[in-house]
């Protein structure tokens, strides 16, 4: 038996049983492990459970044996003993364990270089969109009140915003309207500590308990991305206050891109 792996554009690795059927392919999004899912397909191959491979075992523990087969096929987990025991039990030679395991090695490599990149870029691409914004600012102050009280305009989502505070359900990407009051009131703005420029905040997480968290977000004169703004605290009781409820508004299906072409009608 053999399994192919391939990594994908997007971080998760198509796992397929024949190296030339990509329909087969099922992509996983990898959390843990090709050498679990190698275990996992081998047992299932040989239509063995879990339990009658923990009892093939002959340990005294029945239930600690299950257990740590489990935690292999879900994570791949190093049981050096058990993964010479299951080698034997699944009569598999240990050199292709061996060979997987090296697989898994160089896998989590490209991953963690892919994983890199990935972010890279939509750090960049979200840069670019922010400084956009910022530098639309002055027109968009102008049209602030038929912004916030159109929700096609109010509810159009800011990819790459954020809020996110403990206990609390965190908002993958805020809206418009919402930046554009939280800014327009200097609630969401800060000094820039490197050249005095304003810092628009476009996103923020930490805990309202404790206070301790930070903003992050653009500054418009060095046009920078700005880490570690301080006070969370401010930042989450603006937005409480502000933040509409969920099912009061349906997304707008505007873009930023859309609007400024619209307002100017
Ligand atoms: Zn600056």
């Amino acid at each position: 038996m053999r399994v192919y792996f391939e990594l994908l554009g997007d971080g998760t690795v198509g796992i397929s049983n024949s190296q030339s059927s990509v329909n087969d392919r099922k992509t996983v999004n990898f959390e843990g492990s090709i050498v679990g899912e190698f275990f996992k397909r081998t047992r299932e191959e040989r239509n063995l459970s879990i339990l009658q491979v923990a009892k093939l075992f002959g340990f005294s523990n029945i239930d600690k044996t299950k257990r740590n087969i489990e935690d292999i096929e879900r994570s791949g987990k190093h049981y050096p003993e058990y993964f010479r025991k299951l080698a034997e039990i699944y009569q598999i030679p240990f050199a292709n364990v061996n060979i997987i395991t090296q697989y898994q090695k160089e896998f989590d490599l490209k991953k963690k270089e892919l994983l890199h990149k990935i972010t890279v870029e939509k750090e960049k691409r979200t840069e670019l969109f922010f400084l956009k914004v910022i530098d639309s600012l002055p027109f968009l102050f102008r049209h602030f009140d038929r912004i916030v009280c159109d929700p096609d305009y109010y509810f159009i989502p800011m990819p790459g915003s954020c809020f996110s505070a403990a206990y609390m359900k965190s908002r993958p990407e805020l809206y418009l309207g919402e930046l554009l009051t939280l800014w327009k009131n200097g609630k969401w703005t800060s000094e820039c500590s490197v050249c005095g420029g304003t810092v628009y905040i476009t996103g923020a997480g930490g805990s309202p308990l404790s206070g301790s968290g930070s903003g992050w977000g653009y500054c418009s004169k060095c046009r920078k991305a700005v880490y570690g703004v301080k006070h969370f605290a401010e930042f989450f009781n603006v937005f409480l206050k502000l933040q509409v409820s969920e099912p009061t508004f349906a997304k707008s299906n505007l873009t930023f891109k859309d609007c400024s072409g619209v307002l100017k009608q």
